[in-house]
């Protein structure tokens, strides 16, 4: 964590001044807007595509250089690309990044294993997090994801995904569930589920938000506070509940902190630390237009017509516009890709984790409890590393 800290200085400093001193920390990349999904909450597969060329990767990536340290290759379905490995491997190069995380809806289960390991191979010092979305057991899975047989397809994959634990230290295997109105009720399965048969390293939740990227404003998705409070504070209590050793204790009191947030950005209606999209954050489309978050997918600007040159396009006006109607706080979200690089640019809410962790870490050494050793890694994300492995005595 500490080879990030310069980075987390550049970025308070830019958005201060509100001109990007250095490249955004955490990049997002749309791969393509393909999806073999039809997901009652998104519906990214409609639009028109237009995908970058490896070429145009290999370009972006060596102007971005060594500032990102957190890569996501999202979509449409990553997967579909057949030349996943070559665009990490093109990142994994130019930026060499500590984290690489990939969502993948796990349909093509005869592909997928054999894609994702050569994903593995294309990144070895970074920490690679692939999350299989599952938002139902069973047929409910299918219902909402909209096509027949996804749930039996999904298991599958995360089997093969499985069989590469163990060879492959750079792997973290996740379970991703978006709570939407179609399957709230159903939390406390996929739950149970996800923990007593699946045990991935880790399981994230996020409410399903409207989003421009997705074409799903106004369609009604997020689910109420008063529904998804209680799932919140489960996930909290379990968290509370669970002793973590060494670096997933961090990692866990930032999810804690993040689980409040949403909270109170649900009732309150606002930012409650500073954003910094469009400083040290930011993502590209599958074209090359570059948004400073995918809730308002404005461009500002687009690769191609700058000669593949990220900082060019990070330095537009429009990029200042939106940067200060951000910090004006014209809009709010509780993103999650977005509210973990915050927290880690929040002075208050590193010092409170550190505070925390140093309090839960003296207390464990007094009372003589060692737990298993974690495995370092560099940057509290919401990806936690053998965060189930790292519990010491918990669920008791
Ligand atoms: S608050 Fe949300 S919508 Fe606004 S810039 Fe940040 S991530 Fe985007």
């Amino acid at each position: 964590m500490l080879e990030v800290l310069p980075q987390i200085a550049k970025m308070q400093a830019s958005y201060i001044t509100g001109k990007p001193l250095a490249n955004p920390l955490n990049v997002t990349v749309s791969v393509s807007y393909r999806c073999n999904s039809r997901c009652k909450t998104c519906n990214v597969w409609q639009r028109p595509n237009d995908d970058f060329t490896i070429e145009e990767y290999e370009k972006t990536f060596e102007s971005i250089g060594r500032d990102a340290y957190w890569f996501t290759f999202s979509g449409g379905e990553p997967t579909l690309r057949k030349d996943l490995p070559e665009m990490v491997g093109a990142a994994y190069r130019h930026c060499r990044p500590g984290i690489i995380n990939i969502p993948t809806n796990g349909i093509q289960d005869k592909i997928i294993p054999g894609r994702i390991e050569r994903v593995l191979q294309a990144a070895p010092t970074s920490e690679v997090i692939i999350n299989l979305s599952l938002d139902g057991v069973g047929e409910k899975h299918d219902i909402v994801r909209g096509v027949k047989g996804n749930f039996e397809r999904a298991m599958r994959t995360y089997a093969g995904l499985k069989a590469l634990k163990g060879r492959y230290k750079n792997f973290t295997l996740g379970v991703h569930t978006v709570i939407s109105n179609f399957n709230i009720d159903e939390f406390e399965n996929i739950y149970n589920f996800v923990y007593n048969e699946l045990k991935p390293d880790s399981f994230i939740s996020e409410i399903a938000e409207e989003r421009v990227e997705l074409d799903t404003v106004g369609m009604g998705i997020t689910p109420p506070i008063h529904k998804y409070e209680p799932v919140i504070n489960k996930l909290q209590d379990d968290i509370r509940r669970s002793e973590f050793t060494g670096v997933s204790r961090i990692t866990q009191s930032f999810r804690d902190r993040y689980y409040d947030m949403v909270k109170r950005t649900l009732v309150e209606k606002r930012q409650i630390i500073p954003c910094l999209a469009g400083v040290a954050s930011a993502q590209i489309a599958p074209n090359g237009d570059v948004w400073t978050c995918c809730i308002r997918a404005e461009s500002v600007g687009n690769l191609r017509e700058h000669n593949y040159d990220f900082m060019s396009v990070w330095t537009t006006p429009k990029a200042d516009d939106l940067r200060h109607s951000i910090k004006a706080g014209e809009c709010y979200c509780p993103l999650a890709n977005a509210s973990y690089t915050n927290m880690l640019c929040h002075v208050p809410t590193l010092s409170s984790v550190a505070t925390e962790v140093g309090v839960i870490t003296a207390n464990s050494l007094l009372r003589g409890k060692q737990g298993r050793s974690s495995r370092l890694r560099n940057l509290p994300v919401i990806n936690a590393v053998q965060e189930q492995s790292d519990k010491v005595g918990s669920k008791a």
